[in-house]
């Protein structure tokens, strides 16, 4: 049972995903949060049976999973909606994160959370972790991995908490500008010093 967590966080295109995935392979359990909250509106689950209670059946798509995108469009019109919706997915999204964490059987836990600092995550998690690029890097590797035009990641970009208030805000930082070869052996020196704190916690 791991009771250690360590918040991973950066823009979107950082690299979080590519530096989780070096912690995983170093035996450290990931809990991602963009997957979490995928699971709490499953079929079946108490998330998706009240938004449909909420909104109706008409909700759904044809198999039964939830339109997301006519949800996304229902609260980008309807601020109550919206309100309603955090309300109902912000505390199922954290307790399902903690619990997931407490189950984990690594020393320590890698939380990897898009929005750490933006939604108040940091408060659950024992020391965070930034994945730091400037905001061209940041537009040039997304708009090369997603379908997705230049204007759009800016926008996106624009929405997040800036790069200076983020770095302010990290306990660590992985500057992420260099060659991917280069992240290893910071993954490395910092799992060292993940597991010292998490043994003496
Ligand atoms: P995030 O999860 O933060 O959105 P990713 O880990 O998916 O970011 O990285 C964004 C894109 O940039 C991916 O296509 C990834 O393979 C690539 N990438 C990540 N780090 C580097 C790097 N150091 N050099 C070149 N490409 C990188």
């Amino acid at each position: 049972m791991a009771d250690y967590i360590i918040g991973l966080t950066g823009g979107i295109g950082s690299g979080k995903t590519t530096v989780a995935n070096l912690f995983a392979d170093l035996g450290v359990t990931l809990v991602d949060a963009d997957i979490v909250a995928r699971e709490v509106v499953s079929i079946g689950s108490k998330g998706l049976n009240a938004i449909v209670y909420h909104f109706g059946d008409s909700i759904l798509l044809g198999d039964g999973h939830l339109d997301r995108s006519k949800l996304r469009e229902r609260i980008f019109n309807h601020d109550d909606d919206r309100l309603w919706l955090n309300s109902l997915l912000h505390p199922l999204i954290r307790e399902t994160m903690l619990e997931k964490c407490k189950e984990a059987q690594s020393n320590y836990v890698i939380m990897v959370v898009p929005l750490l600092f933006e939604n108040g995550l940091d408060r659950l998690v024992h020391r965070t972790l930034l994945v730091d690029i400037s905001p061209e890097l940041q537009q040039q590797r997304t708009v090369a991995r997603d379908a997705v035009s230049a204007k759009q990641v800016q926008n996106i970009i624009g929405s997040q908490a800036t790069r200076a208030e983020k770095l302010s805000q990290a306990d660590d930082v992985i500057d992420n500008h260099g060659e991917v070869s280069a992240l290893k052996c910071k993954v490395n020196a910092l799992n060292t010093l993940y597991l010292k704190l998490s043994s003496s916690a």
